[in-house]
């Protein structure tokens, strides 16, 4: 599995910092792809799975769990590659980003799509006043950011 070159110019304490933030934002996305999992699978009756979470109603009511899915990011885009002055321009996407927050502290997914608008890799960036996006240490492809990354839509593709 292919993994980004360290970044030097980071230093250790921010890197650390981007890591917990990452694992954070990736234990609360696994919640919600739970919760929208288990709504969609239960039908056993006075089912008590998510009774202690933050919002029960979600982990029996599919259209709740994938409501806050949809409602988590400020904005989902993408990109496409470097091409020719002139040529004619009808390439799919090739990369996405998905903002979760902005300001400082700032958060977003960005990864590369399929030529089918598939998720192919997914990785998590945070920001701060005065630091540039710094991706978490690690693998280029995490199961969770990928998944919760495809549950939304990047255009028809190929
Ligand atoms: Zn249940």
């Amino acid at each position: 599995m292919p993994t980004y070159e360290p970044q030097s110019h980071i230093d250790d304490t921010w890197q650390e910092t981007v890591n917990e933030a990452g694992a954070r934002a990736v234990e609360s996305m696994r919640e919600e792809l739970d919760a929208l999992h288990h709504a969609r699978e239960c039908d056993t009756e006075q089912c008590q799975e998510g009774a202690d979470s933050e919002d029960p109603d979600r982990w029996h009511d599919e259209d709740k769990a994938r409501g806050r899915i949809e409602d988590t990011p400020l904005s989902v885009e993408v990109r496409s590659g470097w091409y020719f002055p002139g040529a004619d321009r009808n390439a799919p996407p090739e990369e996405f980003r998905i903002l979760l927050s902005t300001g400082g502290p700032a958060s977003q997914i960005v990864g590369t799509l399929s030529e089918y608008g598939d998720v192919e890799t997914a990785r998590f960036q945070y920001q701060d006043w005065g630091t540039p996006w710094t991706y978490v240490e690690g693998s280029m492809v995490d199961e969770n950011l990928q998944t919760f990354a495809g549950q939304f839509y990047y255009g028809e593709g190929g």
